[in-house]
């Protein structure tokens, strides 16, 4: 960390600082230059908050030097980590295609829902039984019932399932149940105590980007799944919210090559959360691929108008199969694969 002192910081405050650096185990190298002195602080500098150091008299300002995130980051970790889930590969040049109903509501629509994402070419089933609603009073989803639809219909095609986790004690039930992939939902981004059970089992972590969450905070999440032990985490753009209102969430291309340059990890993106419509899916979905992502995150229901979550971002079985064509084509001409 490189500290500041203000013009008019005295030796007494230069001491002050030099004697917080020392308490925090880190050593210090003092510069003093013709209008203002830069102090040092050499060793593991994520033990030392720069908002501490700036409350102390006399300093300017304290600036981190390296990234707060470690595990996570590809400056440590240069090689792309590839994550397997079955025959499913996240972060290789296969691009993976996750889909399936916003959430699980009856046998008859979750074994056609399969079908249907299995026959376009998904790798992997989503469905939520634990439903993260606005409104109390609006379906919350089918709860544990939900995760075994989820797992016999995607039993039926041989795919992995994602489902999303919101309550700390129902880990213990989706390991149970055999979630193959665990997500953490957009509201959940920050519930730090979720992300640090995550991070203690072996299972794949598919971390949604929060409602309005820099790149650094869900970055920071992220390496609290990772500081756990759980190395397993793929993050999901799923657009954020800003002044716009003319559609659901501001879909942040940006993100996917930041991402991709920040992390080693595979990244991944969400369409249907973004635009919130179901006309809007397929050319943010050849955007994302286009703009480098590793997978996707579809909605798909085998009859949208009748959806109980969601409805009108769901593609139909026909729209998700002309979608699939057509991401075979953007994956072609950028050198992957689908
Ligand atoms: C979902 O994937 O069903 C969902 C609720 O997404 P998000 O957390 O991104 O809103
Ligand atoms: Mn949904």
């Amino acid at each position: 960390m490189i500290i500041v002192m203000q013009p008019e910081a005295n030796e007494e405050m230069i001491a002050g600082v030099e004697a917080k650096i020392l308490l925090h185990g880190l050593n210090v190298h003092v510069s003093r230059g013709t209008e203002r002195t830069l102090i040092g602080a050499i060793g593991d500098e994520r033990k030392l908050d720069p908002k501490v150091i700036e409350s102390l008299p006399g300093v300017e300002r304290a600036l981190h030097i390296v990234k707060p995130y470690k595990l996570v980051a590809r400056e440590w970790h240069h090689a792309q980590t590839v994550i397997q889930v079955g025959n499913a590969t996240l972060g290789d040049n296969a691009v993976c295609v996750i889909a399936g109903p916003c959430s699980v509501e009856t046998d008859e629509q979750m074994l056609a829902s399969a079908a249907a994402v299995a026959r376009s070419g998904a790798r992997m089933m989503r469905g939520g039984a634990f439903k993260p609603r606005t409104s109390p009073y609006t379906f919350q989803g089918k709860g544990v019932e939900g995760l075994t639809m989820l797992k016999n219909a995607a039993a039926t095609v041989h795919l992995p399932v994602v489902t999303e986790l919101m309550d700390v004690r129902m880990l213990d039930t989706f390991l149970e149940k055999g979630v193959d992939v665990i997500q953490i939902g957009a509201r959940n981004m920050q519930n730090f105590d979720l992300l640090k059970e995550v991070g203690r089992v072996d299972v794949p972590v598919v971390l949604k980007r929060g409602l309005s969450a820099t790149i650094s905070e869900w970055l920071m999440s992220a390496e609290y799944i990772a500081a756990g032990g759980n190395h397993k985490i793929i993050f999901c753009e799923r657009g954020i919210r800003t002044f716009e209102t003319a559609y659901r969430n501001v879909l942040d291309i940006t993100a996917i090559p930041v991402l991709k340059r920040e992390t080693h990890l595979p990244v991944i993106v969400d369409p249907s959360h973004a635009g919130g419509k179901a006309w809007m899916v397929s050319a943010l979905s050849c955007a994302a691929v286009a703009a480098g992502a590793d997978g996707l995150l579809i909605e798909v229901h085998p009859s949208p108008v009748n959806a109980w979550c969601d409805a009108d971002q769901a593609l139909s079985p026909d729209e998700f199969s002309v979608l699939m064509k057509k991401l075979s084509a953007v994956c072609t001409a950028i050198g992957r694969t689908l």
